[in-house]
């Protein structure tokens, strides 16, 4: 399932393929990929224009275009962006946009979870988890009696964080995920943004959340990478959570 990482490097694909060429046709025919569209409408706003810049905030990506409209593209639990040569569309390409320099942009997407949409809503996304500073770090986590896990889990409080990463983290941070987010002190909460910053700039170099330390260890029979002693598993945040029994107890 895409994190952070994943997005990005996807955001990274866009800004390389997509940017600086115009628009020369769309497919929004998926309309539940395309919600709460109708067919042709996402065509209509961007055919002619051209986009000109990728972002991304968590998950969340959005291509500015020249004439006005944002394209909003969100990879779902399977998602990709894709390209290619035009022709006929690929069974789980869901959205499909053919720019003038005879590529095909694509948002393949075999469980249809992914969203192309216009104008995303951002609102409800907290900072980014890799740009959030200190101060709204300490606020935004640490000022509730749920679990630290949950917390990070938890889009609208920062953006970007999921099941895999959450675990990679505290396990660099050496804190227990089921730790109500309140008492951990400003030193625990600035070693654990610390700790999530980067577990992110290493999960883009190597090529995803897959690559984390502490990935190898989440089976029942695992052990800790860093101490040996045996993982704990529970689920955590809503989630199936793996943590060290000594050194996160
Ligand atoms: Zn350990």
């Amino acid at each position: 399932m895409p994190e952070l990482p994943e997005v990005e490097r996807a955001r990274a694909q866009l800004e390389q393929g997509a940017l600086g060429q115009q628009i020369v046709a769309v497919d929004d025919r998926d309309t539940y990929v395309c919600r709460p569209h109708a067919p042709g409408e996402i065509a209509e706003a961007l055919t002619g224009a051209t986009f000109t810049a990728a972002h991304r905030r968590g998950k969340t990506m959005w291509l500015d275009t020249d004439r006005g409209p944002v394209l909003g593209l969100h990879l779902g639990m399977t998602g990709a962006i894709v390209f290619g040569p035009p022709g006929p569309t690929p069974h789980w390409d869901r959205f499909t946009v053919e720019l003038a320099g005879g590529t095909r942009m694509a948002l393949r997407d075999k469980r249809r979870l992914g969203r192309a949409v216009l104008d995303p809503d951002l609102g409800r996304l907290g900072p980014d988890a890799a740009e959030i500073s200190r101060d709204a770090f300490r606020t935004r986590v640490g000022t509730s009696v749920v679990p630290i896990k949950a917390r990070l889990l938890d889009q609208g409080v920062i953006a970007g964080v999921g099941n895999l990463l959450a675990d990679e983290t505290l396990w660099r941070a050496r804190l227990d995920p089921r730790a109500p987010a309140d008492t951990l002190d400003e030193a625990q909460l600035d070693a654990l943004r610390r700790e999530l910053r980067a577990a992110i700039r290493e999960a883009i170099a190597l090529g995803g959340v897959h690559t984390g330390q502490v990935m190898p260890a989440r089976s029942r029979t695992g052990s800790c990478p860093r101490c040996g002693a045996p993982m704990s598993r529970a689920v955590v945040g809503g989630r199936t959570t793996y943590w060290c029994s000594k050194e996160q107890g």
